[in-house]
């Protein structure tokens, strides 16, 4: 086990206008999971295989522990990789595809076998020993995969959307058992995802990429309550938070037909001048009757059960806000309905509009 970082760390594909990973700094902790998380083309992969070795460095360096590997080869890293793709060999059985590395680094067989079994009750494997890839569910394909990075007792796991193959309900299911694994084993875990959701629901800490810059690092929960800046705030939580432009007068947001006071630290960083705002649904209600607020037009209305959401348009200052508000399962709003929405300002986020740093 052991920790890794990032030190300065950049890459720049050749022809390319700017860098791939740029600058890039991160202390990933001694058996944390760390899922980094960012949209297509951010650069999430080509930092995971940097630290696996399969990608140059152009500048800076890679640590595991005091160990500066930046030079070394991957095979000497002492890391494990889990892809997409698994990369099973279709010729062996699922016993021979987990102990493969095992056997490629001369573990005598008595030991070897060993190993395979642990791995195999671990990941429940047992029922499927004898059959090949083409025979498995990709489920049970992804679990194979995850059973030969284990076998190698690795410094480091390192998974580039392993979950991306499989449908909705078991990618929800095979999520909680990595985590949980992750957790019995308390290997240094990096995870890539474009999957928000499942960096809010595996990650210990996230780190959040975008056009090769990290944004924020930290907690599910810090990211989700305080985004360092409109990036963030739009890219984690679902439904994406709702950001409009405004000008806040004498410390009041107008919503509609309603002047609503915004939080002291808010106000004074903001002061007269435009300044960006944001809420996320559950900071939205329907106003009981009577009450001032944003006239919403509904345009859509989607049922989880227990709540859902209204996605809709209200005029607000002379431009059409697009917003999404929570509601509880029982509401009666449908699509075509116009509905005052009022708004919890204590828990208003505000950007700056030139650079999109978070203000409070
Ligand atoms: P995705 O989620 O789509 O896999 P990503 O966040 O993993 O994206 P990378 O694959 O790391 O992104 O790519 C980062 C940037 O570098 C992209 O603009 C990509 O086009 C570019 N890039 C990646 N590999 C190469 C390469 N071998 N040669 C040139 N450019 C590359």
């Amino acid at each position: 086990m052991a920790a890794v970082t990032f030190r300065g760390v950049t890459r720049r594909f050749h022809g390319a206008t700017r860098n791939a990973v740029d600058h890039f700094d991160l202390e990933i902790g001694d058996g944390e999971f760390l899922v980094l998380v960012g949209p297509s083309g951010c650069g999430k992969t080509t930092t995971l295989r940097m630290l696996a070795g399969l990608e140059p460095v152009d500048e800076g360096q890679i640590l595991i522990g005091e160990r500066d590997v930046t030079n070394v080869p991957s095979k000497d890293r002492d890391m494990a990789m889990v892809f997409q793709s698994y990369g099973l060999y279709p010729h062996m059985t699922v016993e021979q595809n987990i102990g493969f590395p095992l056997r490629t680094s001369g573990v005598p067989k008595r030991e070897r076998a060993a190993k395979v079994r642990e791995a195999v009750d671990l990941l429940d494997l047992r029922e499927l020993l004898h059959r090949r890839p083409g025979e498995l569910s990709g489920g049970q394909r992804q679990r194979v995969a995850m059973g030969r990075a284990i076998v190698r007792e690795p410094e480091v796991f390192l998974m580039d959307e392993p979950l991306s193959n499989l449908d909705a309900k078991l990618r929800v299911q095979t999520r909680t058992q990595i985590a949980s694994l992750q957790n019995r084993l308390g290997v240094t875990t990096v995870y890539v995802t474009h999957d928000q959701t499942e960096a809010m629901t595996m990650g210990d800490r996230i780190a959040v990429l975008n056009h090769g810059k990290l944004q924020q690092v930290g907690a599910p929960q810090e990211l989700y309550d305080a985004p360092a800046n409109e990036f963030v705030a739009s890219f984690i939580g679902s439904p994406a938070m709702t950001i409009w432009s405004t000008r806040l007068d004498a410390g009041m947001l107008d919503l509609g037909d309603a002047k609503v006071p915004v939080p002291e630290s808010v106000a004074s960083l903001a002061g007269e001048r435009e300044v960006r705002v944001g809420l996320r649904a559950e900071d939205f209600s329907i106003a009981k009757n009577g009450e001032p607020g944003l006239r919403m037009h509904v345009d859509l209305v989607e049922e989880l059960g227990s709540d859902g959401y209204l996605y809709g348009r209200a005029p607000i200052a002379g431009q059409e806000l697009q917003l999404t508000v929570r509601v509880d399962g029982r509401h009666h709003a449908q699509i075509g309905d116009t509905v005052t929405v009022r708004a919890d300002t204590q828990r208003l986020h505000a950007f700056d509009p030139a650079t999109g740093d978070r203000l409070s």
